[in-house]
């Protein structure tokens, strides 16, 4: 499989360290709020990733962190935690809003059809762990105390900036806009990797460590939790792009100088869903998560299909239009495989079966290419192949895809029976009319149909996935 590279800006063969065998971290969420659908993007094409490793053969364990401290607002190491924040809003402890959110997040998971990582750790659970590697790294001579802080000290490497060619000085988060100088900095890149009371005196979480109370850095909670689950070499790396810089850059910083040797040979990051104003985020704009989806209507799954059809490496933008396209598209993806699972029957033909899964695997084995392997979808229907050779490559697909398809297309082919057994003719020739009504706009007719239909004893309902029409 092609996998392109943030860290060596191209396109390579992904082969893992072990073979057979993967190990991929990816940074959980800051459980402050509800994950918004664009963190919601990254994670869906991540368990993608996830999914065609394994669908491959290779034996992949994930670990997941849980960000329950020491992310603060910039990013860096200005501003307040951001799970402070969350919990003087809504009048809670930090532990209850960390509960509350991991919940609501696991939660968007399953109803978008993305896999629980093998391991989930919070944050909060790895102290002792932070502590060690933190005590190893100013003992080997990376990491300085100042104000009372430990900082990393990143003179001490070779180069720091692996992933882009930016200049220094664009990305030094001392002269970033807005973002004031740490007197206490060494070098302007310098990161804080254990924060004590003197920076925040309300921070409720705090920690005794050899340098005073205090908690984490956010940057060197990922490195301990994935070195310690998943050892001293990770194959796979994966993030929204805005981690790379300073989140991930930091990470490898310290995990490099922790161990002394090359920590993480791919890096793996999803580009933005943007709306039409820029980036999405939590503090602007309209705040879209998987539940105002669910409350307009939406099936969380159009939004996992919306994600695929676009490549994880461009940016995504989000408009209420491009949503109810991607609807229409997946309607009509279901309602064309939804006779199949009445029809199949009969031998596979293996020479169709492997023509149009080599389609399927061409275009994940680029790049992850999700919009092509939807059209390698597309081929299977469209194709002279038999329904139980079409029926069991969408099986086969939908284990990577994720998209329920055979459920939703044997639902579809059950309601169109009940339709058509159940449903008296005259009411189903109501309802024709009342659709031609409310497409020209004539609402007054449509009202008075839905009402004759009514009394014929039947409750007709537009919903986003069509026409439903039960008895009273
Ligand atoms: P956070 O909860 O802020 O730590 O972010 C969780 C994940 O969402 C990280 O991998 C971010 O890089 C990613 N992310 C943040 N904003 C977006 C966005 N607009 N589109 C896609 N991914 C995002
Ligand atoms: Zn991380």
């Amino acid at each position: 499989m092609q996998l392109y590279n943030s860290l060596s800006h191209k396109k390579e063969e992904f082969i893992p360290r072990e073979p057979g065998k993967v190990s991929m971290y990816t940074c959980g969420p800051t459980v402050y709020h509800y994950a918004h659908i664009g963190n919601l993007r990254s994670y869906i094409m991540e368990d993608i990733l996830e999914k065609y490793l394994r669908f491959t053969g290779l034996d992949v364990k994930r670990v997941m962190n849980i960000t329950d401290v020491g992310h603060l607002t910039s990013d860096g190491d200005t501003g307040d935690d951001k799970m402070l924040k969350g919990a003087k809003r809504e009048h809670k402890t930090v532990m209850e809003i960390a509960k509350f959110y991991t919940d609501a997040f696991f939660d968007d998971c399953r109803k978008l059809n993305i896999k629980r990582p093998d391991v989930v750790v919070p944050a909060t659970t790895y102290i002792d762990e932070f502590i060690r590697v933190i005590s190893s790294l100013i003992e080997k001579g990376f990491a300085y105390e100042a104000g009372g802080n430990i900082y990393f000290d990143t003179s001490k490497l070779d180069k720091y900036y692996v992933f882009n060619d930016f200049k220094e000085e664009d990305l030094a988060v001392g002269v970033r806009e807005g973002v004031e100088e740490d007197a206490n900095k060494r070098n302007k890149a310098d990161f804080v990797l254990w924060f004590t009371k003197s920076k925040f005196d309300d921070q409720e979480l705090k920690w005794e460590s050899p340098w005073g109370v205090g908690y984490p850095g956010w940057h060197i909670e990922c490195s301990c939790i994935s070195m310690k689950n998943l050892g001293d070499y990770l194959d796979i790396h994966c993030g929204g792009i805005d981690n790379a810089f300073p989140h991930h850059t930091n990470e490898i910083a310290q995990s490099e100088a922790y161990l002394g040797h090359k920590w993480c040979n791919y890096w793996f990051h999803v580009l933005h869903l943007n709306t039409n104003s820029g980036k999405m985020s939590k503090s602007k704009g309209e705040f879209l998560t998987v539940s105002l989806l669910e409350e307009k209507g939406y099936d969380p799954l159009v939004y996992r299909f919306f994600c695929l059809l676009s490549h994880y490496r461009k940016s995504l933008v989000f408009t209420w239009e491009n949503l109810d396209n991607a609807v229409t598209a997946f309607n009509k993806l279901i309602e064309k495989a939804a006779p199949l699972t009445k029809e199949a029957a009969g031998d596979i033909d293996k020479e169709e079966y492997d023509r149009l899964y080599k389609g399927f695997t061409d275009a994940l084995d680029n790049d992850l290419n999700t919009s092509l392997a939807i059209t390698a979808l597309y081929d299977v229907l469209k194709s002279k192949a038999n329904a139980s050779t079409k029926l069991a490559l969408l099986g086969e697909f939908d284990k990577v895809l994720g998209l329920d398809i055979i459920r939703k297309a044997e639902e579809k082919a059950a309601s169109v029976q009940d339709t058509a057994s159940d449903i008296p003719a005259e009411v189903l020739e109501l309802a024709e009319q009342r659709k031609a009504a409310r497409k020209e706009k004539n609402f007054a007719l449509a009202d008075e149909l839905r009402d004759k239909i009514a009394a014929l004893g039947y409750e007709i309902k537009e919903t986003r996935q069509g026409t439903e029409i039960n008895k009273l």
